[in-house]
């Protein structure tokens, strides 16, 4: 049975948005989820100021999962992966302006340098990652600060111990750099096995994103938390789409949901 849109609107549950790089960007076939126009972006935040949407911060989504607090209405959460340093030249003035929190996962062994992992596409245009002090002033602005591992590997293919040391690493490199606890992690390439989940328990994370698509739910993993990417493709139409109705689970989530690693 169809359900009425106000019911789809107010449903207790919170897209976590998955960003990555953010500017001026020339239009390309390959990659799009890579990449958002800034202003694409800029209009995508004043839709969720204009309707109303409850920007939450990890802390608080971490609540909601564990069922500590209720989900407000209209609940997303922002996220931005690998620390790009257009981040801070497109995405914060315009987070600032709206006042919304939002977490920005780091690798720290790459910090102050580039991407590296981009050369493997040949002639693809190689970013530059934020500086330490550009971390800093980011975290200054209300912009919490995760980790994305020591190296940007898939930590799937990885032995026990490797995975072990790039998730306990980063954390205390960033911990050194930031002089604060980190708590939250993303999985590179949202590569992860129950290995994985159980070295990220391990090594201290209170949350960890995955590229799962769909909404959070009250009960979910915290450390398999799923997410919704936005596409250099994603006019205020598709964005609305992702949002409000893009909610199926992908099977993998599900998963995940039942086995509760
Ligand atoms: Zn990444």
């Amino acid at each position: 049975m169809e359900r009425p849109l106000g019911q789809i609107l107010m449903a207790n549950r919170i897209s976590i948005l998955m960003y990555h790089q953010v500017g001026k960007f020339a239009p390309m076939r390959e990659h799009r989820a890579n990449y958002c126009d800034h202003r694409r972006f800029a209009g995508q935040m004043a839709f969720l100021k204009g309707f109303g949407y409850r920007v939450l911060d990890l802390d608080q989504v971490l609540a909601c999962v564990r069922g500590e607090r209720s989900i407000p209405p209209r609940a997303v959460a922002l996220t931005f992966d690998d620390g790009y340093a257009n981040f801070v030249s497109h995405a914060l003035p315009v987070l600032r302006h709206h006042g919304f929190p939002a977490t920005v996962y780091a690798v720290s062994g790459r910090v102050g340098g580039q991407a590296q992992w981009f050369a493997q596409d040949s002639g693809r245009p190689v970013p530059e990652l934020m500086s330490a002090a550009q971390l800093r002033v980011i975290q200054a602005s209300g912009i919490t600060v995760g980790s994305h591992t020591v190296s940007h590997l898939k930590l799937a293919e990885a032995t026990p111990e490797r995975q072990h040391r790039e998730l306990i690493d980063s954390k205390a490199c960033l911990e050194d750099l930031l002089g604060e606890e980190v708590k939250h992690l993303c999985y590179p390439y949202g590569s992860f096995a129950p290995d994985t989940v159980r070295a990220a328990a391990a090594s201290g994370y209170l949350s960890a994103t995955t590229c799962l698509r769909g909404p959070a739910l009250p009960g979910d993993h915290p450390l398999v938390l799923p997410r919704k990417a936005i596409s250099f493709g994603d006019s205020l139409i598709g964005y609305f789409w992702k949002l409000v109705v893009k909610n199926k689970p992908k099977p993998q989530l599900l998963e995940w949901r039942r086995a509760s690693p």
